[in-house]
This record gives structure tokens, sequence and C-alpha cells, in this order.
């Protein structure tokens, strides 16, 4: 089929028949229908959000997806100021919770809360969002951290193991450690490790040491930070793989957006959630194609919605449609994380 294995994901979860093809309208219906939930859900549940969307009448105010201009923004100080106080279930519903401590941040840490119906969503995306660089044939190194159930890399060998794809869950490397590298390698030759998924840094640094992996290598995946220029050839050119990039954030639920075999920027997981790019002085909504802050609204979380959630990042959308045929919107490569902080 044209399009990404996402378009199909998607269509199942919004409920289109099998076989159906997505449509844009299809798409923006369900998030539509979802966000209303969404709003409804967190006005009646969470003191913050009740407060927060006080002037907002879902009945009539939101009509269509344009109408969800009208709702306040959320911001990183919200949820370190008031975080349970967004929450919408109670505390014997949360199965994780994940503290951010932002370093050189001031104030309290960030905390995120998941029920077990949240974590699932994401098991799911990394299920089927992985089989754009994965199959059964594939033996996946995890460079993130594992070791706790519900942690990222933890999430991502279950989504894998679903797709029948196995792995080896490491985590992640530390930044200056010569022997633990080249530990990692020695397992990678060992094992014939097939695909990676870790750290634009870390990885650029065994691809360095280790190019003789170039024979069993295939794909590797990037996520947890900005992916340089240099990071990402030194990788493919040293291992002669392709190199996918992934964006998300702890407050999107760990999975984001995806890139797809084209590799030209991701698609964004819209049965989950919709993003925005808003010129951050004005708050406006900015035109595909301009640059501006990435904003993402949750539309199936239970524990925690963030609504309209400023997440610092910037961004862009791509207006072409991508060659990969997907129905799914395109988001280009997100820019450094504190860019937009820095700004005047
Ligand atoms: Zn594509």
């Amino acid at each position: 089929m044209a399009g990404t294995v996402l378009d199909a994901w998607v269509a199942r979860k919004i409920g289109l028949p099998e076989g159906a093809p997505l449509r844009r309208e299809d798409i923006e219906s369900y998030q539509l229908t979802m966000l209303r939930r969404t709003l409804k859900t967190a006005r009646a549940n969470s003191p913050f959000y009740a407060e927060r969307l006080s002037g907002i009448d879902v009945e009539t105010d939101i009509m269509s997806l344009e109408d969800m201009r009208r709702i306040p923004f959320t911001t990183e100080s919200d949820l370190r100021d008031s975080g349970p106080a967004m929450l919408c279930v109670p505390q014997k519903d949360v199965s994780r919770i994940v503290t951010l401590n932002t370093s050189g941040s001031e104030g309290s840490p960030k905390r995120i809360y998941f029920t077990e119906e949240d974590q699932e969503l994401t098991v799911d995306f990394f299920h089927h969002g992985m089989k754009i660089m994965t199959d059964e044939s594939d033996l996946l190194l995890i460079l993130l951290s594992c070791e706790r159930p519900g942690s990222v890399g933890d999430l991502l060998r279950q989504g894998l193991a679903r797709g029948g794809t196995r792995t080896i869950t490491y985590g992640p490397i530390p930044r200056n450690d010569d022997s633990e590298d080249a530990a990692v390698l020695s397992l990678m030759r060992e094992m014939n490790i097939s695909s990676v998924v870790g750290g634009p840094v870390e990885t650029a640094r065994l691809a360095r040491g280790g190019a003789d992996c170039a024979a069993s290598v295939r794909s590797v995946l990037l996520s947890t930070e900005y992916v340089s220029d240099e990071n990402r050839q030194t990788i493919e050119e040293c291992w002669n793989c392709k190199v996918f990039e992934h964006y998300g954030t702890t407050e999107s639920g760990l999975g984001g957006a995806m890139a797809c075999h084209m590799r030209e920027g991701y698609h964004p997981r819209e049965a989950d959630l919709i993003f925005e790019i808003t010129d951050p002085r004005s708050g406006q909504v900015l035109p595909d194609g301009e640059w501006g802050e990435v904003v993402f609204t949750t539309i199936t979380r239970r524990a925690m919605p963030f609504i309209r959630y400023r997440i610092g990042d910037v961004g862009r959308w791509l207006p072409e449609p991508c060659g990969c045929g997907s129905m799914l919107k395109r988001l280009d490569k997100i820019g450094d994380r504190a860019a937009i902080k820095r700004r005047p």
C-alpha cells in the first residue's frame, strides 16, 4: 500500500474499516471528537484544568479543529507548579510517575503521570512505528534507560517483541567512558547486532570506534536529543546504514513522531497527538512552512492530558506531501530544544 505503516496503524486506531484508505478528513474528524472528549474530562476531573478551561464551553466553542486556537496554552511552569492538580484520575490508577529534574533550572521538578492504558498507547506506537526500520530478522540493541518497568527502553522492548523483533536492553552508555564503549562494541560484534536505538552522541562515538560493525548493522534510530548533521553522517558513513530519527518527549508519552523511509522529517502519531506550530511571542498559529514553537495536545491520555502544551522546541510543518504517500502531516527536523528559550 502507499504510505507508511503508520497510516495503516492510524486507520485502525480511528476505527476505519479494514482496507479503507486513510483520508485527511477522517483523521481530523477523529481528532476533533477526541479533543472535545479530552477537554470535557480534563475540566471535570482536574482542578487545574477546571480553572484554566473555565472560559471554554466545549459544546459551543469547539466545533472545529481551528477552534482549538481559543484554548489557553499550558506551559512547563504549569507542570512544575500545579502538576498534581493536572491529574485526571485517582492516584490508585496511576501506574508510573516520571520525575524530570532539568539541569540548571530552578523550582520543582516536572512530574508526569501515566496510567497502564497511557503506557499501552506508547507500546502500541513503538510496535507499529518501529516496523519502518526493523522486522523479525533483526536483533536490536537498546541504549536507552530500560531498567525500570515502564521506562522508555522497556516500552520499546515490549513494542518490538510484539512485532517479533528480538532486543538486547543495555541501557544508556556514560558520556566519557571508553571501556564501556569497548564493552558495547564487543557485544555488538559477538551478537551480530543489526539495529541500534540510542542517543546521537553516544551512537556516533560507537560508530567511530567500531566501523567493523558495519558488517551487521543495517539501521539506527536516534532519539532523546537534537541530532546534529555531523553525528548523523558519522553513523551513516562508518556503519553504512540507514539512520532514522524520532521526536518525542516524556510529556508527549515518549513517542511523538517517527521518520518514514523517505527520512525527510517525521510523521506525528496523529491518532494520539495534535501538533501545532505557533509564534512564541503572539501565540498565533503559524502557516505551514514557517518556523515556530512546537505545541501539542494529547487526545487519548487518561492520567495527565496535556492541552496546548508549549514544549519549547522549534519546528515547522513541511507543506509538500511526503514521498512515501502518507496522509499524516510531516514535521521538519525539530531544532535545538533550548532555542526558543534563548530568543529575546
Ligand atoms: Zn513519509
